[in-house]
Parts: structure tokens; C-alpha cells; sequence
């Protein structure tokens, strides 16, 4: 038989497949890891198909080595994902298979770790070994009687309490024997107690909603504090009496140590955790346990979604609106389109959760793609906490120029004085930065695209990330001549500086990227936070997300507009999640809870509809404004991005394309709303010069589009110039 083997090399930029004799002797399937002879090398491929012949005469193929593994590691779920997502990223086969397997499998550099046990061997006499001990060799006769009662010892221990020697001796005259085992190495979690509920009438209802053994996808919108997790747990137990195995994403940024005791309490050995905080040999054990089907729920970020599972019964995306779980690097994919792909596979529910569906997710419930589940109210029966709009500007008019507003300090001091915990958010999130005016609030907006210029420090312009165009960095404002126009944020720095000067007394916690760089810092703030009365917590994106603190009371958002202004016509839709779920923070237990939000820009639509948590309403305007604008859901953003040290072949590829493709406008161009070549908004990255050509289009026509674009980018590739082509980006810097 014939093996068709992709060879794992990198920095090719094409697949390289080649055929190879299966010897007789061998066992290898369809997904098997195999090493195989490559010139002059060995090197590791995966088995992607077998067949009976080859094209080539066989006195030009050589043999496959020998397997790598002992079990196949691509299920044959995963060889038509393969072909799936090549398909539809124009991604290269040995890319997609990489993420199919953890990283350290492939290097070789992880391998199961054995244990060596020992037990009597079945011939053993204890008589008759009794009668020929010497009287004072009371060790050896302590062993024989340990292993007796024990049965099996690993030899470690026995080494240890009898000694290397004797040991070694018993095993060469054939009293014991021994055998090895694997050894699984676990992530540490800690003790949790194991909560049971009684389900809400609502939680019940959501649960009893949603039909097993059949493709189809459901959005779960509930309220920050539903009861989402309640929900998620009960339809994997549901899934695991059945026998079946289930998948369940979380945003990194949200793995927090409480999801995760909250699903070992739940499951126990039946979980297994993928994500970036484990070592390479728990990564590794943590996989095979699920390949090997010892565990059967499968907890972690956007790359779980390959997990090596069969049979899956459920497959739940918590916070689905998160721009995490789109892949932005190579290789890019959207995990939402992935998971659609395994529960179809799989005839299982799609599961998406969150507080603030994504505006497409929730288009997809109104046009019946999505069934729509709803948990409205809080479990704890509390109204969502009071949400109050501060007019930054009037601070400033009335001669306030601080970070923190008139009433935000107010509420600082009386949570203080109640012994109670606050939170302060700081928008950091890429950093990118608006001009805008300190007297009227005016921010510099593109002329044609509706979205926020993004300023760029080095060339000192204001630059549109839709359509390339550039502007002028502002020294005044246009709209009321004031000269206080700037960019630039506060730090999370400054603002505990601040608050140590208001508050000598308190303690003051900071979460950022700058106080999170060591393993495990995260979960020490939060510990520390959690036991300290009163407290106030200042940090980014990181405190907004999952946290369960009883005792906050107070929510403070400093610079709401930092996450409105960005240039994506995302930001409103990210800013009211944003707003939510950090609003959500407050008041979970059995407090009231309170929020301040600071804007310069208090009758923006987003922060009336947050304020009222009225996702409706938000959705409802939003959408029409997509509607008519031409953007997602409507349309299809793709950008092809070349990229190559040389500035003039990156040109010349880019115009080449672009010539290429202006004959598929011209056919199509009703089809289009837009379509330009130009220099990227941020063009060079790693000494790379980056050209790109931005289009946007009909979503009826998005695979027909793409399948030819993908054919005129193919022809281009080479190894000094990188094409990627990239559907509805998260960023378009
Ligand atoms: P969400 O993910 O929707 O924000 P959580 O799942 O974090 O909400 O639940 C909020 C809180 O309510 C948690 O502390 C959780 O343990 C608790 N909880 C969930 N379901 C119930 C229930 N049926 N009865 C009582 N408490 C519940
Ligand atoms: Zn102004
Ligand atoms: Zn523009």
C-alpha cells in the first residue's frame, strides 16, 4: 500500500506531499504521524491518505521509517477539518495539522514519562524464600511482606525503604518483576467547594431548549450574572451520561482559576484544561487524556476547539462576541466557523454565550440561522447595578481637570468608609489613539468611512484604517477652535498614584500587563484582592471578565471613550460589551452594586443604551446603521496583505494582484461596495514594508469572491514576499 505523507518543514510555502511504500510490517493509518527518509534526512510527516497505487514507478519511492506515535493522532474528524480550512483560509495542510496537535509533540521534545513498578513475580514461594532467609535479614523479609499486601510498588519507593541494592538483587534472581507504566503529569488546582444549584426557572428553561443528538445553533443571551456557567455545566453532564464528550471555549483572558476549579469540582478527572499557562509536559499529558478518552470535557482557549476528541455531544463558546477567538496570525482562522464545522460532524448543538452577542451572532437569531435563548434577570433576583453617565467636559467647564470626576470620588469615599471593594477599568486594549478635542468633545473622523482616525506618532498623521487615507494631525479643533486637542491616555499608574494620595490607608491593587509578567501573578492580586477590606483594584481588560467578588459595590470606568474610539466598525458593538461586562463586576452577591462611567461624550448612543443595559435597542440601531453603511453582516471586509523586506517586490506584488483582480471587480462590480490598493496604515512591521488591498463586498457573493482571490494570490507566493489573505480582520493597522 501506498502512503500520501505531508512532510512537516518549515518555512516552505507550499505543502509538500509526497508518496511512500507502507512496509508489511508496519501499522499505519489514515492520520498516523510517521518518519519517513527526505533527501538525505529523516523527518516527521503525518499520513493524510493511503491508496493502492502510485503515479510514480515504485523504484522511485522509498519506505515510511517507522509510525511516531502508537495511536493515530489525527482522528479522521480532523482530516476533513484539514481540508475544510484550507478550503476556506487558503491555509497550507502542515499549518492546520499544527494546530491539531500540542507543539511539543511534534519537536519530540515531550514524550510520556514512564514509571517503573515492581511486583512478586507469579512463581514466588514465600515459604520456601522464608526458610532460606538468613535470621538478620529482616529487610529483605520486610519487603517481600510489603509487596504482598501492596501488590505493586513503584520502585522508587522501594529503593527508598529497602535499599537500591536488595532491590536490584531480587530483581536479577527473579523475585520480582517489573513493568512500566505512564506516569500523567496534572495541572496543580486547588480545593473548591462544589456548589449544586437549584436551577432558576429560566436556567431550567434554556436547558430544556436545547435538543441532543442534533446540529444546530443556539445563542445563549443572559445577563451578566444569569447563570450562563449553571448552564453550560448541566448540558456537558447531560452530554457525559449519554457517553459523549464536549468541548467547552472560554476567552484566555477569562480562564480564570474559578472557571477552572468550577469544572474540576464539576467533572473531575473527566476534565481536561488546554492553555497557556501549562508547562509543556502537562500541555502533552493533557492532550493524550483526551485522545485516549480518560477525559472527556475539554476546558480552554480558542485552540481547544481542536481537541483531540470522538463523539462529541456538545460544543459551548462562552463570551462568543470575544475577538479572541478569531486567529489573526498565521494560521488565521475563526473559531466559531471551526466549531460549526465539528457539531455538524458531530449532529451536536453549537452553544454561543454572552452578556453581548456579537451584532452578527445575534442578526443570525433574527434571521433564523440562531435559535435564540434568553436569560434575562440575575440569579440573585437583583436589578443590574446603576449605571451613571458622567459628563467629563462639564468637570472641566466647572474647573475639575482630575482623572477622576466629582462623583466618582464621592463614591470612592463612601465605599471606603462601608469597608467595601471597588474596581477601577482602564481601556488599554491595543493602544491605538483618537484625537480629540478636551473643550467640545470632537473627534477626528474619516470622510468617508464613518470610523475614528487613528493617529500615528511617527509620521505624525492622522490615518484611516478602512480606506488609507491620510490626514493632517490636528493643532486645533475644527469644530470649536479650542487649541486642548491631544491624544493620549492615562495609565493605570497614575491613577494608583493618585488614589494613594487620596487614600493613604487603603490598599491599593494594581492589574495590568506590567503586574502580570510571572506565572501565577494574576491569581495572587485577585487572592489578594478578594481577602482585603475595603480595597480598590485599578487594572485593564483583565479585571473585566469572570471575576465573582461578593463585595464589590463600586465599578468605576475612567476613560469609557478609549474603546468607542477605535478605528473598526466594531468599536460601539465592543465598547457596550466592554461597558456590560465590567459593569457586571458590581453587586454580583447580595449587595447593590454602582457604576460610574466618565465620557466626553455623555449622548453617544452607546453609553444611553449600556447605561439601561438595552442590548435591543443597541442591537436594533446598530444594525440598521450596518445596513445602510455596508459593513458585517451585510458585507464581507478582505483584506490581502503583502509583506516582504524589499520594498519594491512588495509593490510590484501588490499591483500585480491588484491588475489581476480589477478584471473580477469589473465583472462584479455591483457586487462591491469597496476596492483599493495602497500602503498599509502601519507599513512596516519587523522590517517588513506591508501593502495591502482592502475590499469589501456582498456577503452573497463572499465564497465565489474569495475562492478566485485565493487563486490570483496563489500565483504570487514566494519565499520573499508573504501573502496572507484575511476575512473580516480584527485589526486593520
Ligand atoms: P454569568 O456567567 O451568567 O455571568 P455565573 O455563571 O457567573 O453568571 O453565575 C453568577 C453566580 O450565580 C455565580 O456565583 C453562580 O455560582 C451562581 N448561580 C448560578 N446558578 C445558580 C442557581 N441556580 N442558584 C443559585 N446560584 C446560582
Ligand atoms: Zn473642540
Ligand atoms: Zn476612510
Amino acid at each position: 500500500m501506498i502512503a500520501e505523507v505531508i512532510v512537516d518543514i518549515l518555512n516552505s510555502e507550499t505543502d509538500k506531499v509526497f508518496d511512500y511504500i507502507i512496509p508489511t510490517n508496519l501499522k499505519i493509518e489514515e492520520g498516523t504521524r510517521v518518519l519517513v527518509p527526505f533527501g538525505n534526512r529523516k523527518i516527521e510527516g503525518y499520513v493524510i491518505k493511503i491508496k493502492e497505487h502510485s503515479s510514480l514507478s515504485s523504484d522511485k519511492l522509498k519506505e515510511i521509517i517507522k509510525p511516531i506515535d502508537d495511536f493515530v493522532a489525527i482522528l479522521p474528524e480532523m482530516l476533513k477539518l484539514k481540508d475544510y480550512m484550507i478550503k476556506r483560509y487558503n491555509l497550507r495542510a502542515s499549518d492546520v495539522l499544527r494546530l491539531f496537535i500540542p507543539s511539543e509533540m511534534r519537536t519530540g521534545k515531550v514524550k510520556p514519562v514512564l514509571k517503573t513498578y515492581c511486583r512478586l513475580n507469579k512463581e514466588f514461594d514465600l515459604n520456601a524464600f522464608a526458610l532460606s532467609l538468613k535470621k538478620n535479614a529482616t529487610k529483605q523479609m520486610e519487603l517481600v511482606l510489603f509487596l504482598r499486601d501492596n501488590e505493586i510498588s513503584d520502585i522508587s519507593t522501594l529503593n527508598k525503604e529497602f535499599g537500591t541494592q536488595t532491590v536490584k538483587k531480587f530483581i536479577s534472581l527473579g523475585i520480582l518483576s517489573t513493568f512500566q507504566e505512564e506516569y500523567e503529569r496534572k495541572p496543580e488546582t486547588l480545593e473548591h467547594k462544589c456548589e449544586r444549584f437549584v436551577h432558576t426557572v429560566e436556567q431550567e428553561r434554556a436547558i430544556n431548549s436545547i435538543k441532543q443528538d442534533k446540529y444546530e445553533t443556539y445563542l445563549l443571551h443572559g445577563v451578566t450574572g444569569s447563570g450562563k456557567t449553571e448552564v453550560y455545566m448541566s448540558l456537558i453532564e447531560n452530554v457525559l451520561y449519554t457517553g459523549k464528550s464536549a468541548i467547552m471555549l472560554v476567552p484566555e483572558i477569562s480562564l480564570t482559576p474559578q472557571i477552572m476549579f468550577n469544572f474540576k469540582n464539576r467533572f473531575g478527572e473527566n476534565v481536561a484544561l488546554l492553555h497557556s499557562g501549562l508547562s509543556a509536559g502537562e500541555r502533552y499529558d493533557e492532550w493524550r487524556r483526551l485522545r485516549n478518552g480518560k477525559a472527556k470535557v475539554a476546558v480552554g482557549a480558542r485552540s481547544a476547539i481542536f481537541a483531540p476528541l470522538e463523539n462529541i455531544g456538545i460544543i459551548i463558546i462562552d463570551e462568543e462576541h470575544d475577538s479572541s477567538y478569531s486567529s489573526e496570525s498565521n494560521p488565521r482562522y475563526k473559531t466559531i466557523e471551526v466549531a460549526d464545522f465539528r457539531a455538524k460532524y458531530n449532529s451536536c448543538p453549537l452553544i454561543l454565550g454572552s452578556a453581548t452577542p456579537s451584532i452578527s451572532s445575534y442578526y443570525n437569531t433574527q434571521i433564523g440561522k440562531y435559535k435564540l435563548l434568553e436569560l434575562p434577570t440575575r440569579v440573585n433576583g437583583k436589578d443590574m447595578p446603576k449605571i451613571q453617565i458622567v459628563d467629563m467636559l462639564s468637570e472641566i467647564r466647572n474647573g475639575n481637570n482630575g482623572i477622576f470626576s466629582s462623583a466618582l470620588k464621592d463614591e470612592l469615599y463612601s465605599c471606603v468608609e462601608q469597608n467595601k471593594q471597588t474596581m477601577l477599568f482602564l481601556n488599554r486594549r491595543g493602544y491605538t489613539s483618537f484625537m480629540m478635542c478636551r473643550n467640545c468633545g470632537y473627534v477626528a473622523k474619516c470622510s468617508d468611512c464613518d470610523v475614528s482616525l487613528v493617529y500615528h506618532k511617527v509620521e505624525d498623521k492622522l490615518k484611516c484604517h478602512y480606506c488609507g487615507k491620510r490626514f493632517k494631525a490636528l493643532t486645533k479643533c475644527p469644530q470649536c477652535g479650542s487649541a486642548e486637542i491631544k491624544q493620549g491616555a492615562i495609565g493605570t499608574q497614575r491613577v494608583v498614584d493618585e488614589l494613594k494620595d487620596m487614600f493613604p490607608d487603603v490598599k491599593i491593587l494594581r492589574m495590568d500587563n506590567d503586574t502580570t509578567q510571572n506565572k501565577n501573578a494574576h491569581q495572587k492580586i485577585l487572592e489578594e484582592f478578594s481577602i482585603t477590606h475595603p480595597a480598590i483594584l485599578v487594572g485593564t481588560q483583565m479585571i473585566a471578565k469572570g471575576h465573582d467578588f461578593p463585595d464589590v459595590t463600586l465599578v468605576g470606568i475612567i476613560d469609557a471613550d478609549q474603546s468607542l474610539y477605535q478605528s473598526d466598525y466594531r468599536s460601539t458593538e465592543r465598547a457596550f460589551a466592554l461597558i456590560t461586562q465590567v459593569s457586571g463586576r458590581a453587586g454580583r452577591k447580595n449587595l447593590e452594586g454602582n457604576v460610574i462611567l466618565q465620557t466626553y461624550n455623555p449622548r453617544h448612543y452607546v453609553y444611553k443604551f449600556a447605561a439601561n443595559y438595552n442590548y435591543k435597542a443597541f442591537y436594533e440601531k446598530e444594525i440598521n446603521l450596518r445596513e445602510t453603511t455596508k459593513f458585517p453582516p451585510f458585507a464581507t471586509i478582505l483584506r490581502i496583505l503583502v509583506s516582504s523586506e524589499k520594498e519594491e517586490l512588495a509593490r510590484e506584488t501588490i499591483r500585480k494582484i491588484y491588475n489581476d483582480l480589477a478584471d473580477l471587480y469589473n465583472e462584479e462590480k455591483e457586487s462591491f461596495y469597496y476596492f483599493n490598493a495602497m500602503k498599509s496604515p502601519v507599513g512596516r512591521i519587523k522590517n517588513k514594508i506591508r501593502y495591502q488591498i482592502l475590499m469589501r463586498f456582498t456577503k452573497s457573493k463572499e465564497n465565489d469572491i474569495i475562492e478566485k482571490i485565493y487563486r490570483v494570490t496563489d500565483n504570487y507566493k514566494s519565499a520573499k514576499v508573504s501573502i496572507f489573505v484575511e476575512i473580516d480582520p480584527q485589526s486593520l493597522s
